[in-house]
């Protein structure tokens, strides 16, 4: 999988989506310049360390060396390339809209430094018509009459297949305004081979919102149809399985739990439904995903206040911290606001996580970090899981019954099967089920 013509690309923002994007360019072929503003960042990757947790992004790291250059400086990533990819964060702001001021002052620093022709790839989530503002503020902002081309390229892995997910994509969607652009992006990806959606910048932009968006509707939808399940004693497992062989729906996504978390679903809904509203269009539906997947994590607390009664005191232990398996990433994570509900109702709080621990110790000091699941067990009146990491799916829970004060499970993710908790003894309460 290697390319003819190899690129000289930059990436300004070297995080989960950057520095993945801009390690798998390199391993198709292409050198590349990673840059961050963060100084910590840049020296552990000099240093050959990976300052995030994703699967086999480390070794391919190792193996394409050569061809990766990680710098804080950000006027010589936009000297030495021609295509240059932003890739910072794109967070939402307290009234749901995107903050862009982060792909702002990129865009003023491209204008500012770049002395001859440039490609300017928006990877970040933005809001439909960013690349127009883009290419305002660049015209604003250049000093001399340089030609220019702003495109759109959103990106679409998943944290925790994010290798594969880049180099083995269902379809590349590349936003272009010029035959130019097109060319150098086509040139770019030649060697993946995936289908390329050539569109508009606009459109470009407007797939990535309404894809994410549209599946967290799923994730909600099946969060509904589990609370209609719990009410009548139908098996949410079961329905979701009958609707998902029909290929017009089609099986994922639609796992039943204690809802959507992360860096993308939560602040991409907020920011399509806060977008929608500034166009003129009230976009009701996306609200209500929205809605119901905050209450989710109500039920899920009521669960647990249904099994404990009072909460005050009693030993709750936690396994699953990040928003999904196999990442450390814990922003929106449902585990943060369960974990503050818990701590406001008086629980004492033990929690284990196989990556995520260093993360959520930067959100609350006074809770206790376990070094395994036996530690967390321990005299726990109440054992929950909010991740469904691997390692928990081979748990011995003979040997957990016997460390746990009370032997009270609630599962957020419906990890385990439900006849086999109730034959080991266990008070067993998951979501849409039983
Ligand atoms: P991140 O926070 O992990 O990385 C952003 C990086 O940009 C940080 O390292 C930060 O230090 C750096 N940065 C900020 N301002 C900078 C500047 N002026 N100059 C240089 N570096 C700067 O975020 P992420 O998860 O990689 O997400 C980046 C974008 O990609 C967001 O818009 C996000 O919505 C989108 N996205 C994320 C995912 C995902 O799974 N994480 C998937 C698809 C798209």
């Amino acid at each position: 999988m290697k390319n003819s013509v190899s690129k000289k690309i930059t990436i300004i923002g070297s995080g989960y989506v950057g520095l993945t994007s801009g390690i798998c360019f390199a391993e198709i072929g292409h050198n590349v310049i990673c840059i961050d503003s963060d100084k910590s960042k840049i020296e552990k990757l000099k240093s050959g360390k990976i300052p995030i947790y994703e699967p086999g992004l480390d070794e391919l790291m190792k193996k394409n060396r050569d061809r990766l250059e990680f710098s804080t400086d950000l006027i010589y990533g936009i000297k030495e390339s021609e295509i240059i990819f932003i890739a910072v964060g794109t967070p939402s702001n307290a009234d749901g809209s995107a903050d862009l001021s982060y792909v702002e002052t990129v865009a003023r620093s491209v204008a500012i430094n770049m002395q001859e022709y440039k490609l300017i790839v928006e990877k970040s989530t933005v809001p439909v018509q960013t690349a127009e503002w883009i290419r305002v503020t660049i015209n604003r902002y250049k000093g001399k009459d340089i030609e220019f081309d702003v495109a759109s390229n959103p990106e679409f892995l998943r944290e925790g297949s994010a290798v594969k997910d880049f180099l083995f994509p269902d379809r590349i969607v590349i936003g272009v305004e010029s035959e130019k652009a097109k060319k150098l992006m086509l040139c770019l990806y030649e060697p993946i081979n995936a289908e390329k959606v050539i569109v508009d910048t606009k459109s470009a932009e407007l797939i990535k919102h309404a894809s994410n968006s549209f599946l967290a509707m799923k994730i909600s939808f099946i969060n509904a149809v589990a609370n209609i399940c719990e009410k009548t004693g139908a098996d949410i497992e079961k329905v979701a399985l009958g609707m998902g062989l029909d290929k017009r729906i089609g099986k994922d996504f639609l796992n039943a739990g204690v809802g959507y978390g992360g860096s993308c679903f939560p602040k991409d809904v907020r920011a399509f439904i806060w977008i929608s509203q500034q166009l003129g269009y009230d976009f009701n539906l996306l609200k209500e995903v929205e809605k119901i997947n905050l209450k989710q994590r109500e039920i899920f607390i009521k669960k647990i206040e249904e099994s404990l009664w009072i909460l005050k005191d009693k030993n709750i232990g936690i396994l699953g911290l990040s928003f999904k398996p196999d990442t450390d990433d814990i922003r929106d994570a449902p585990a943060i606001d369960i974990i503050k509900n818990l701590k406001e109702k008086g629980a004492k709080i033990k929690v284990y996580d196989p990556k995520a621990m260093d993360n959520i110790k930067k959100i609350f000091a006074d809770i206790e970090y376990c070094d395994g699941l036996d530690s967390v067990a321990k005299n726990s009146d109440c054992l929950i899981f909010l991740t469904e990491w691997e390692e928990f799916k081979h748990i011995d829970f003979d040997k957990i019954k016997k460390l746990m004060s009370q032997p009270i499970i609630i599962d957020g993710r419906n990890i385990f099967d439900l006849e086999k908790m109730k034959k080991l003894g266990f008070v067993y309460k998951s979501v849409g089920r039983g």
